[in-house]
């Protein structure tokens, strides 16, 4: 039988005996975890030679004697040779050292888990059984999937004393375009502070005790204001709750979170931003369109539609080497347009209006700068919606050649 324990080598004495790729493994995995390691074998693999010089790890190089093994809190033996390990073991055994033998078949008095992590929680596997490091191997990664896709109760049962507030990026909607790290924020979270954009369907699945705020601007109800939301992370961390405030795409583009950032900031609360998948880049994407091409368009002018006209927007609409993507714009097409044919821009330039990107309703409207009204008018084109105009807008692009032969609008 088998008692696993989670054990602290920070500090402590590991002797590594041996020089091979196992050691090579081991002796990383220890380094990590911040071990005072030390190794005895007549000669180095590469592997664990860069290790020794990259850490200064003492190296003693001859065969290993049993009174090594004295003063150290746990040995690592993998000489190759058993006989060895075992004497190595047996050392260990006399002088109460815990001793992990890497030698096929065998084990000596401790043996290393399988190991995942997930922010602070460790999962080891282990077997009582003999060694069949594949098994262990496998149930470990079928662990490490279910953490990832935020699937396992991560949240913490006793209340931190200082709550955090982390702004996760949620991307354009469905849960698989999260990162990994914000779906293990968001299963670790006790408060979260979320948008009417972005992946809503991964709320459904959180414990029903987290507490689910929706702030997010819904026809006909009024959104909650910058400061009130502000004020509701600093309120929720400072009473000890890890908040995550999920937003759509990336929390800094367009998101309000750099005044988010700075609301914790200021009132001394531990912040951090994890981002996402803008819809500056994905939404065209998921209509085709990369929004830079090699030999079509060698920049990129984001800008909000809701904004007045800058100078550079008007210079970035009449530039046929650059491609401006509007966001907030379905509202503001018309002035826009008048605003790029005014600046230069031709009237055939192509323009694309992709409407909720990557779901199941995602439409794409294809246009130039003179037919964008008119056409979106006809379509009903309504938010979210990301605005392209340029070059890479144009239908079929990416197709080779001799498909787009009398099928240019296409
Ligand atoms: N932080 C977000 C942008 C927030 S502004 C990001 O990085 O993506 C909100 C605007 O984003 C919408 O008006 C729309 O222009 C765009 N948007 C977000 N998600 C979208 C989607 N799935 N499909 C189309 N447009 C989207």
């Amino acid at each position: 039988m088998t008692t696993m324990l989670g054990v602290s080598l920070a500090g402590r004495r590991v002797l590594m005996v041996g020089g091979g790729s196992v050691t090579a493994r081991r002796l990383e995995r220890f380094l990590a975890d911040g071990a005072d390691a030390a190794i005895v074998a007549p000669e180095l693999s590469d592997g664990v030679r860069a290790l020794v010089d990259a850490h200064g790890v003492p190296w003693t190089p001859r065969r290993v004697r049993t009174a090594d093994v004295a003063g150290a809190w746990l040995v690592h033996t993998a000489t190759g040779d058993a006989r060895i390990d075992a004497d190595v073991a047996a050392a260990c055994e006399r002088r109460r050292v815990l001793c992990v033998n890497a030698s096929d078949g065998a084990h000596g008095s401790a043996r290393l888990a399988a190991e995942t992590r997930s922010g602070d929680v460790v999962v080891g596997v282990v077997s009582d059984a003999g060694v069949d490091p594949r098994r262990t191997a496998r149930v470990r990664d079928a662990v490490a999937t279910l953490l990832r896709e935020g699937s396992l109760p991560l949240r913490r049962r006793r209340s931190a004393r200082t709550g955090r507030v982390d702004l996760v990026g949620g991307g354009p909607g469905p849960a698989d375009l999260m990162t990994v790290r914000g779906r293990r924020l968001l299963a670790e979270a006790d408060v979260v502070v979320a948008d009417r954009l972005g992946p809503t369907d991964v709320l459904s699945e959180l414990d029903p005790d987290v507490e689910i705020i929706d702030v997010g601007k819904r026809p006909g109800h009024h959104p909650v204001p910058q400061d009130e939301i502000n004020a509701l992370l600093v309120e929720h961390a400072r009473a000890g709750k890890h908040v995550v405030r999920l937003k759509g795409g990336d929390p800094f583009v367009y998101g309000r979170g750099g005044e988010e950032v700075a609301a914790c900031l200021a009132a001394g609360v531990p912040v951090e931003v994890v981002p996402g998948l803008t819809s500056v880049v994905s939404v065209p994407q998921a209509a085709g369109i990369p929004v830079t091409h090699r030999g079509t368009a060698a920049g990129l002018h984001v800008v909000n539609g809701q904004a007045d006209t800058s100078p550079s927007t008007l210079a970035a609409l009449a530039d046929d080497t650059v491609t401006t993507v509007v966001l907030m714009g379905v509202a503001a097409l018309p002035r826009l347009v008048a605003a790029a044919l005014a600046a230069g821009a031709p009237a055939d330039r192509p323009m694309a209006i992709v409407e909720r990107g990557h779901t199941p309703e995602q439409r794409t409207t294809r246009t130039t700068l003179a037919e964008a009204v008119a056409d979106a008018e006809r379509a009903g084109v309504r938010n979210p919606a990301v605005i392209v105009v340029g070059d890479v807008a144009r239908a079929g692009l990416l197709l080779p050649q001799h498909e787009l032969a009398g099928d240019a609008n296409r």
